[in-house]
């Protein structure tokens, strides 16, 4: 048993990882901020992966993130605020909105996309595209993508689970796969809420706000474990720029490979903008 809850943190980790690529570069420098022109064949495959890793509809992703550069760190009223702000929550709740922000980025996406200006298109771009009949009838069903994942686990499990641990199959077995399976998509969100909203509320810290980025900051070490995300400052006074952080970049990286296939075209290299031993903001 102990081999099965190994092979199923490993399974709920490589899962966790995809989803984060797909976050940073589909999501993120893709669709929302246009950072690269995302190809028809990119965008199949990178709703299809939002669906089966991130568990979340693509355009609402792309909304809501849109309205937290609008309103960074800032609450005006109802409708017009930072979608998920740390600083906001705490002052207005009286509650720790770091740990909240840290964990709980889910319900927080799922509040505001019921708000009519997500729904009513205010943060639309023309060269978004449109939605189909797949995201209406598929992608509108985020819990279904998850289901299908924990399916998809749990027959991994159970096909490399014999030959990886040399255990003989039964009936008994093959129920503790179905379970590992489930197990592995716990594994698989916790992971993507807690590095997810890493970004929004451990690079939301700085001891003082600025204009139009409000409480961003650079956290460059945590560029390793969220995909180059760590810039954040940098990203909120550059939104624009295909490669977020100078080091330790992997979304980066991951658009190079996709570049080179014409999969993705890079509109804004962070070359034409920043120095190359520019320091943006405060390091940690
Ligand atoms: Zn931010
Ligand atoms: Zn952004």
């Amino acid at each position: 048993m102990l081999g099965l809850l190994g092979l199923l943190v490993l399974v709920g980790v490589v899962g966790a990882g995809l989803a984060g690529i797909t976050i940073t570069v589909f999501l993120h420098r893709g669709i929302t901020h246009g950072a690269i022109g995302v190809s028809r064949p990119l965008y199949e495959v990178g709703r299809w992966m939002t669906w089966l890793t991130v568990f979340m509809r693509h355009w609402e992703w792309r909304l809501v993130h849109r309205k937290h550069h609008l309103y960074t760190d800032v609450w005006i009223d109802e409708v017009r605020h930072d979608p998920h702000s740390p600083i906001v929550i705490s002052d207005r709740e009286g509650i720790d909105g770091f740990k909240r922000v840290s964990w709980h980025m889910a319900a927080i996406f799922h509040d505001e996309a019921r708000l009519p200006d997500i729904k009513d298109g205010t943060y639309e771009l023309n060269g978004d595209r449109p939605l189909d009949r797949l995201d209406r009838t598929v992608f509108n069903q985020p819990v279904v993508g998850a289901v299908v994942t924990g399916l998809v686990y749990a027959g991994l499990l159970a096909g490399l689970a014999p030959l990886v641990l040399g255990v003989h199959r039964s009936i008994g077995f093959e129920l503790a796969c179905v379970v590992a399976g489930a197990l592995a998509v716990g594994v698989h969100i916790a992971l993507v809420l807690r590095f997810g909203g890493a970004i929004n509320s451990d690079c939301h810290k700085s001891p003082e706000g600025l204009p139009e980025v409000g409480y961003a900051m650079n956290v460059r070490a945590l560029s390793v474990l969220i995909f180059g995300e760590g810039e954040h400052l940098t990203h909120h006074q550059h939104p624009q720029l295909a490669q977020i952080s100078r080091r330790w970049d992997l979304g980066w990286r991951v658009i190079q490979v996709l570049s080179l296939f014409r999969l993705a075209e890079v509109r804004c290299r962070r070359s034409e903008v920043l120095r190359p031993a520019a320091r943006v903001g405060a390091a940690s």
